[in-house]
C-alpha cells in the first residue's frame, strides 16, 4: 500500500500542532511587552530564512549554542502516561528563559529537526504581521481575509512579489559569482 500521502499529512499536521506553542509564543503581548525589537526566538527564524544568501549554518550552530548557554537552556521529560507500546512523554523547559519562550525553542529545534521550520511565517500582510504556520507550501497571508485585502489594495501584488522574487535570486547568483571569483583569485596568489 501507497502510504506516503498519508506520511506526508500526517507529517504536516505534526508540524501544524508542535507549532503551536511557538506561534502562540511569538504573536503574545508578553513577548511584545517583554522584546519590543523581537526576541531570541525571532530571531532564530529569521537566520533560518537568512539560509543560505545572509546566514549559514555556522551562524545558526553557534547562535544556538551561545543561547543555550546563555540561558542555561536544558530539558526535562516527564512521563505523562504509559501503555506497553508507548509512553507519552512531555518536555518542558528549565532555565532562565521565560517557559513560554523556552517552550516556543524546543518547538522552534523540534520543527527545524523535522524539516518544517520555513513553514513558520509572519504574514505578508505588512499591518497585520501575525505569526501562523503554513498548511501549504505557498501560503503568505495567515487568513483568507489578509489575502484578499492585499490583493484588492493591492492588484499588481503577485507581480511585485515575483519581480522582487527574481531579483533576489538574480542577487544571489551574483554573489555567488563573486565568491567563486575571490576564491580563484585567492588560488592564483
Ligand atoms: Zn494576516
Amino acid at each position: 500500500m501507497d502510504n506516503t500521502h498519508s506520511h506526508l499529512h500526517n507529517r504536516s499536521y505534526f508540524g501544524e500542532f508542535a507549532a503551536g506553542p511557538l506561534v502562540d509564543w511569538l504573536n503574545s503581548d508578553t513577548r511584545r511587552k517583554k522584546f519590543p525589537k523581537g526576541d531570541a526566538i525571532e530571531r532564530g527564524l529569521e537566520l533560518n530564512a537568512g539560509i543560505p544568501i545572509q546566514s549559514t549554518q555556522h551562524d545558526v550552530e553557534s547562535y544556538i549554542a551561545r543561547l543555550v548557554a546563555k540561558s542555561k537552556f536544558a530539558v526535562a521529560p516527564t512521563v505523562e502516561s504509559v501503555s506497553p507500546s508507548q509512553w507519552t512523554v512531555k518536555w518542558t523547559p528549565v532555565g532562565k528563559l521565560d517557559f513560554r519562550q523556552g517552550m516556543a525553542l524546543i518547538k522552534l529545534l523540534q520543527l527545524a529537526d523535522d524539516g518544517l521550520l520555513d513553514r513558520v511565517r509572519k504574514c505578508a500582510k505588512k499591518e497585520c504581521g501575525r505569526w501562523f504556520y503554513a498548511k501549504f507550501i505557498h501560503q503568505r497571508f495567515h487568513d483568507l481575509i489578509c489575502q484578499q485585502q492585499t490583493f484588492r489594495d493591492d492588484p499588481d501584488y503577485r507581480r511585485h512579489r515575483a519581480d522582487s522574487q527574481k531579483r533576489a535570486k538574480h542577487d544571489a547568483k551574483q554573489r555567488q559569482k563573486r565568491q567563486l571569483e575571490a576564491v580563484k583569485k585567492g588560488g592564483k596568489r
